[in-house]
């Protein structure tokens, strides 16, 4: 019945559409749940179908990926789903290049 499987989005907008309206938590919930839905291969290929056919996604989160309001493919770090650089933890090796330096 893999058919019947939906993804979390199915009657979701929040999130999910009006990205640029939304708040950080509720995309960062969205993208979460975006990117481990068991339907994310199936939506990508049509997501790249639908782009294929000049229906290009604005404003929304779609198989993981985030299109601002030009319809321009961007990262989630523009609606605040990572951190700042400057929040970001500092990786070992980095650490270890700043202290030798
Ligand atoms: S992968 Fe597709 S079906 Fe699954 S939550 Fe994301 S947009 Fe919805």
């Amino acid at each position: 019945m893999a058919d019947q499987i939906v993804g979390p989005c199915l009657g979701q907008e929040v999130g999910w559409t009006d990205l640029s309206e939304s708040h950080p938590p509720a995309v960062r919930r969205a993208h979460n749940l975006c990117v481990s839905c068991p339907l994310l291969q199936r939506c990508r290929a049509d997501l790249d179908a639908a782009i294929a056919e000049g229906r290009q996604p604005v404003d929304q989160l779609w198989a993981g990926s985030f299109f601002n309001e030009n319809g321009l493919r961007v990262s989630g770090r523009r609606y605040g789903v990572y951190p700042p650089k400057s929040q970001r933890p500092v990786k070992p090796a980095a650490q270890a290049a700043t202290a030798a330096a």
